[in-house]
């Protein structure tokens, strides 16, 4: 059976109206087509998070560098090995790599991290470090990198820039084009993965549409989307939560508050609201747009819903979970937002409620690598 795609109309509607059956609906069909096209196998990425030292100052993001207040934790070599053999041990066929933008780890080490995991061990290896010069992903590459994913958070130009300042005498170029990046990386021989956030302040339906459509056009590898989670110790998370409790633009604490934290952007009433419902919505919408791609069921889902929200990702169309290996001693310190899912727990332990959440949606591990398949 073939699926008529999903249209521009239909996405709007679907996060405008926010019909609870229509949405249902949606997702079932969703569940369908990932069915028929990547099967009842999901993938498991071991994710470590290496590091949560950061040079930028994303206006959303928990570890931002202005936050000097936390505690700031870089893992050894060791560690990382230590990690990737329980993928191993789980099974995974995939380890994922991600921190900060970290000055701290030089590219060079960053490379023989890689090419220690790929000599010891029969793993995909995914980056998830940010942005770099075209230099440097070749290097990791070289040394054996697999896969690449780097967020374009949202496609919208403007809303991108009002929550990712230049930081002045960072040697970073002052406007960054991911879209271009992923790009290139994709030519270098990495599986590009990318995504977005549902919810920021003043994104729109139309905004989360033109994802979509982003999404389709560059023909992603791997797509990851999620709900935003506002860090109260942040800028945005500090508007954020103004806008839930109702404050609104024009009245004077929005004014002053939203001046002190550097927010620019415009924050309308047709902002979609960043919850677990919007978040399956998109996941749905992503599979109908994006029929081949691998899709996870993302931590910010299992965040708002710790019992249902992992299980409710993989029957709206995700195919992918990524159990946490990270050491239980830095888990708490990776906080890019609170209460983040699996905060504190044994990586064994994550591992065994993955198996139990697969089981739970009736479907089965996955076998190797899980690279994107094309039919
Ligand atoms: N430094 C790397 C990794 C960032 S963390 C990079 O910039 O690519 C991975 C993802 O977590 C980000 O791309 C972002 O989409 C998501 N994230 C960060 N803060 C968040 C928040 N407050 N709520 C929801 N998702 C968040």
């Amino acid at each position: 059976m073939t699926f008529a795609p999903v249209s521009r109309d239909e996405i709007i509607e679907a996060f405008r109206v926010r019909n609870p059956e229509h949405l249902a609906r949606l997702r079932a069909r969703a569940n369908q087509v990932r069915a028929e096209r990547v099967g009842e196998m999901v993938h498991l990425r071991g994710l470590i998070e290496i590091s949560n030292h950061c040079c930028r100052n994303c206006l959303y993001c928990g570890v931002r560098a202005e936050r000097r207040e936390i505690v700031r934790y870089r893992m050894t070599i060791d560690e990382i090995l230590s990690a990737a053999a329980k993928a191993v041990e789980y099974g995974y066929g995939t380890v994922v790599l991600q921190a900060g933008e970290d000055a701290g780890i030089s590219d060079e080490q960053i490379a023989e991290i890689v090419a220690a995991i790929k000599e010891r061990y029969t793993l995909a290896v995914t980056l998830s470090l940010g942005e770099r010069p075209d230099s440097v992903f070749q290097r990791w590459c070289q040394a054996g990198a697999d896969r690449y994913l780097l967020r374009v958070e949202t496609t919208n130009p403007r809303l991108f820039g009002a929550i990712h300042p230049h930081t002045p005498g960072s040697g970073f170029p002052k406007t960054t084009d991911r879209a271009a990046m992923l790009r290139r990386l994709r030519s270098m021989g990495y599986e590009i993965g990318s995504g977005v956030m549902i919810g920021l302040p003043g994104q729109t339906a139309e905004d989360l549409a033109d994802d979509l459509a982003f999404f389709q056009e560059l023909d992603l590898d791997m797509i990851g989307t999620g709900p935003y989670l506002p860090h109260p110790r942040t800028p945005l998370g500090i508007v954020a939560e103004l806008y839930a409790r109702g404050g609104r633009p024009g009245s004077r604490i929005w004014e002053e508050m939203v001046q002190q934290t550097g927010f620019t952007y415009p924050v309308s009433e047709e902002t979609v609201p960043a919850t677990n419902i919007m978040g399956l919505t998109m996941i749905a919408l992503t599979r109908l747009t994006c029929p081949e791609a691998n899709i996870p069921s993302t931590t910010a889902i299992a965040t708002l819903d710790g019992r249902y929200g992992r299980i409710s990702g993989l029957q709206s169309g995700a195919n992918v979970i990524m159990p946490n290996l990270t050491p239980m001693r830095y888990r708490p310190l990776y906080e890019i937002y609170p209460n983040k899912a699996a905060k504190n727990e044994e990586a064994r332990e994550t591992h065994e409620i993955a198996l139990r959440q697969i089981a739970e949606a009736n479907r089965i591990p996955g076998v190797g690598p899980g690279g994107r398949v094309r039919r």
